[in-house]
């Protein structure tokens, strides 16, 4: 068979209309518009990339952008600072720090310094412990796009057998529970699992997030299953590829994202999403 694409970049500029009227009516029920603080340290090209494409896209939806560029040679304490005044700035409802950090710097204490009240990217421990007891406040945007686009196919996440590779704090565990959440049958694998070609074959849905190229090939694919590809891997040429092959596994999927146009674009939309949430709990709307 072949299978239906899920179309992450049509589905995330859905969301993105949705929360421009969302953050338009806010604004004028209550005075507040959603901001979301943006920064970023050093000069690293794919980072001021990611996040330039991420500003436009709040742009895009109505949102405050708080912008904060720092310098590559930033201390610890400089950066914890900026956090805490943002966290105190009630124009601010969301504060992403782009990832990675210079190396003088610990990622742990940073993201755990972010007011969890604000934590649009959903990576306090906090908010994953909400998440863990089943009762999430901010979710992480890359589990939680992933989850909207199974959602956009129809196929009920209840009841079925959901296999996820990758068992990371920001990806496979925190999508793990959000399927558990839906009442999956959920098999978490890494790269210790045994005859792991096995345990996908049984997947109904299967969700891949290794960043290893082209890894799932069709023989580990279930006939029908939902296959979503958070897998993003430059190749010596260039091109950018996912974890699946996608060309022979969309012969026996059911369904299947593309790399790129699939989750990526899901990410951005579920951190506007965060933000426009997170402005509308803070002003008490709706
Ligand atoms: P990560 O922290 O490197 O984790 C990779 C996971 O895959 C680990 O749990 C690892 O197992 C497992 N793994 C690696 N090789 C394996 C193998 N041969 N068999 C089975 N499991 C294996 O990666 P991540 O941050 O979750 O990201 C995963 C991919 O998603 C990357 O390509 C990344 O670029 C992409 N990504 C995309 C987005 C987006 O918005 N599109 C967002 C986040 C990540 P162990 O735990 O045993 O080491």
């Amino acid at each position: 068979m072949a299978a239906r694409l899920i179309d992450g970049k049509a589905l995330a500029l859905h969301v993105r209309e949705g929360l421009a009227k969302d953050s338009t009516a806010l604004l004028a029920q209550t005075g507040v518009k959603p901001g979301l603080a943006t920064i970023i340290v050093g000069d690293d090209p794919a980072s001021h990339l990611y996040v330039k494409n991420k500003q436009k896209a709040c742009d895009a939806a109505g949102i405050y952008i708080d912008d904060h560029k720092l310098p590559a040679g930033t201390t610890q304490s400089d950066l914890l600072a900026l956090i805490e005044k943002k966290n105190a700035d009630s124009n601010i409802h969301g504060i992403l720090v782009q990832l990675p950090l210079p190396k003088h710097i610990d990622s742990k204490v940073i993201l755990d310094a972010v007011s969890p009240q604000k934590d649009a990217d959903g990576f306090h421990p906090y908010n994953f412990g909400r998440l863990v007891e089943g009762h999430p406040v901010f979710e992480a945007c890359t589990p939680k796009g992933v989850i909207k686009m199974i959602e956009s196919t129809g196929v009920p996440i209840e009841g079925k057998r959901a296999v996820v590779l990758g068992r990371s704090n920001i990806v496979g565990k925190p999508l793990a529970l959000m399927l558990l959440q839906r009442h999956a049958t959920v098999t978490i694998c890494h790269s210790k699992t045994v005859d792991l070609p096995a345990v996908c074959r049984e997947a109904e849905l299967l969700l891949v997030a290794i960043g290893k190229a082209r890894f799932v090939t069709a023989d580990m694919v279930r006939e029908g299953a939902v296959v979503i590809d958070v897998g993003t891997n430059r190749l010596p040429d260039g091109k950018v590829v996912g974890d699946v092959d996608f060309e022979p596994v969309s012969q026996k999927a059911g369904w299947i994202s593309p790399v790129p146009g699939g989750v990526g674009p899901m990410t951005i939309a579920m951190l506007l999403h965060n933000t426009v949430e997170s402005a509308k709990r803070i002003a008490g709307w709706k």
